[in-house]
């Protein structure tokens, strides 16, 4: 929840200093919201109590409602979690998983071109019903772009070996498919490229895809 949320239900927990003890509570309603140095501080004491707490055996309550996590790190949070049901088609990378312990829903954008991560949306058991009964998917990852924005937002910033002949130009092109005349410049920074390497790429994307891609910005 955003910060602000988060401190008014700090203090509006009736029995939250039995929980956490004297100690933590103290921290808790004597930290500056206002200083990002206390609030990571107040964030990792609160962590490992939560953590030192949690003794459940999925990792779904660990699970931020939109987050991401690394491909190759993800057995811990994927364990407990079953495929319900894949999009396909034009939304090839759009999955939704239920927890087969805690029975929460989750949406699944496995992003594979660009940053190798998943994103996972946590959905209300309104949300994952719509989903099954009629096809009716949260807008959240519908677009590429979007997943390539949470991704940077998260701090993920790949850089390819060898772009010219990496998936970057069908990303450029499928980009471009979803938002015609898509300027280059953010092209660039969604894809973590340079602005020459990037309008070279986007210029290859635009001649054999026929997209449509803006150089002029
Ligand atoms: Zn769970």
């Amino acid at each position: 929840m955003p910060l602000k949320e988060f401190e008014s239900w700090a203090y509006e927990q009736p029995r939250i200093e039995e929980v956490m003890g004297e100690d933590l509570y103290y921290e808790l309603i004597s930290t500056s919201y206002r200083s990002p140095t206390e609030v990571e501080r107040l964030k990792g004491l609160l962590q490992a109590f939560a953590e030192a707490e949690d003794d459940s055996p999925c990792r779904c309550v660990r699970v931020a409602n939109l987050d991401v996590i690394d491909m190759g790190h993800h057995e811990e949070e994927f364990r407990t979690l079953e495929l319900v049901q894949d999009r396909g088609d034009t939304y090839w990378w759009l999955s939704v998983y239920r927890c087969q312990v805690c029975g929460q829903g989750w949406m699944v954008a496995s992003e594979e071109r660009q940053n190798d991560v998943f994103c996972l949306r946590r959905l209300s058991d309104q949300e994952f019903d719509r989903v099954l009964n009629e096809g009716a998917w949260p807008t959240d990852f519908d677009r590429y772009e979007d997943l390539l924005r949470i991704g940077l937002t998260a701090g993920k910033r790949v850089r390819f070996v060898e772009p010219y002949t990496s998936s970057l130009r069908w990303t450029i092109a499928d980009l471009a498919r979803e938002r015609p005349g898509i300027g280059v410049s953010e092209l660039a920074q969604l894809l973590n490229l340079d602005c020459p390497l990037c309008r070279d790429l986007a210029r290859l994307a635009v001649e054999e895809e026929g997209v449509d891609v803006d150089f002029e910005e």
